[in-house]
């Protein structure tokens, strides 16, 4: 490899070569990435050819001969002329770079990620990496690296091309043409530029730049739904997570809100109990007869003494326990499984006709918590839980 990557340094040296517009500053000529050789030069002819000859004399240097099939051109700003006389001569297939979308994440029609309501998620405890911010945090580390890294080859690759006599980052304006990530990364960089105090970098402790660190920082001033404080703990399952969160983010389509949203009702009633009472989040999951008798059951099952007072004081008060963490753990994901089944049994009942009795309920979510509880807890905190509850 150190041999091979000495011939493109000779060829660069031949009179016909010209070095690829954006390497011409730093004269480079190649990059080595693990195994892969990278050889960079101007689209054109001669200079393809040049690299073709380097690469037969390798060949013949050392008898080992580049795999064709392994072998792939790039090429971007090549008239359709050009590129057919470069593939005559070389006999490459034409490659394809998998990058664009890595950073970014935009699509094919260049369609944006929708930020609301996934933003709330991702702040919202889910654990969801939200991608704006997983963005910035990640665009964040190349600004970091162009203010310290001085080193790094590309820091100087983008020093020598774009940003040249100007000051810093901040006060450097990415040209008209340029490469589209540097448009991206300029774009981003106004919401970085409070991050730095005399160019000291100071959003997290470390001085090291940490794309996770800095998203947690960045969500961390974002962050709304403090009220719920839940833990979010991994025995809960995940689909009851969610329904906590849409019920806290009163997303739920119950039938107050379809009526808010305009949407047709013909009966606005709870269908769970017999109380005629509009079926609302609040009544739904905490005045409900239904429910409270679920509710119930599973305070027993536990031995504690918890009061249903509605999702999020109920989360907040388990939360304010002098409880030992699994137990807490246990309490929300059992907070989690009411919620979840109450709307799949109000479901039921709406739309096939179907009434779901607690008691089926009631067992159901004590297998469920049961059998999370054996897969996720190993035997020590196994025993404590046993200690607490009768599982
Ligand atoms: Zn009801």
């Amino acid at each position: 490899m150190e041999y091979l990557s000495r011939t493109p340094q000779t060829m660069s040296g031949l009179p016909d070569f010209r070095f690829h517009p954006m390497c011409k500053k730093l004269q480079l000529t190649h990059l080595i990435f693990v195994d892969d050789l990278m050889i960079l030069c101007k689209g054109n002819v001669a200079s393809v050819s040049i690299l073709v000859e380097a690469l037969a004399h390798f060949n013949v240097a050392t008898g080992l001969e580049a795999n064709l099939n392994k072998l792939s051109i790039f090429l971007a700003g090549v008239d359709e002329d050009t590129i057919r006389k470069i593939l005559t001569r070389t006999g490459f297939s034409v490659g394809i770079f998998p990058i664009k979308n890595f950073l970014w994440g935009s699509s094919a029609d260049n369609s944006k990620i929708a930020l609301s309501p996934w933003e709330k998620i991702f702040q919202g405890g889910l654990n969801i990496k939200g991608s704006s911010y997983w963005n910035i945090a990640s665009v964040g580390q190349l600004i970091w690296q162009i203010i310290e890294n001085k080193e790094s080859l590309w820091v100087q690759w983008v020093h020598g091309i774009y940003i040249k006599d100007d000051a810093s980052i901040w006060t450097h304006k990415a040209p008209l043409y340029c490469m589209w990530y540097w448009k991206e990364i300029n774009a981003f960089k106004v919401q970085m530029q409070g991050w730095y105090i005399q160019d000291k970098y100071k959003l997290t402790q470390s001085d090291i730049y940490f794309i996770t660190k800095s998203y947690l920082a960045i969500i961390g001033h974002k962050l709304q739904i403090r009220n719920v404080g839940l833990i979010w703990p991994s025995l809960a399952l995940p689909k009851h997570r969610f329904m906590v969160w849409l019920v806290v983010q009163g997303r739920l389509l119950t039938q107050e809100r379809k009526l808010k949203l305009i949407i047709q009702v013909d009966n606005t009633d709870c269908c769970l109990c017999n109380e005629k009472a509009m079926e609302t989040n609040v009544h739904l999951f905490h005045k409900c007869k239904w429910t409270s008798i679920v509710w119930k059951e599973m305070i027993q099952w536990t031995g504690t003494t918890l009061q249903n007072a509605g999702i999020i004081k109920s989360l907040d008060s388990i939360r304010r326990k002098h409880w030992k963490k699994a137990k807490k753990e246990i309490m929300e994901a059992i907070g989690g499984a009411i919620l979840y089944h109450t709307w799949c049994a109000r479901t039921w009942k709406k739309f096939k006709g179907k009434q779901i009795h607690t008691n089926e309920v009631v067992q159901l979510i004590k297998k469920e918590i049961t059998e999370r509880v054996n897969l996720l807890y190993s035997s020590k905190e196994h025993r404590i839980v046993g200690s607490l509850f009768n599982i």
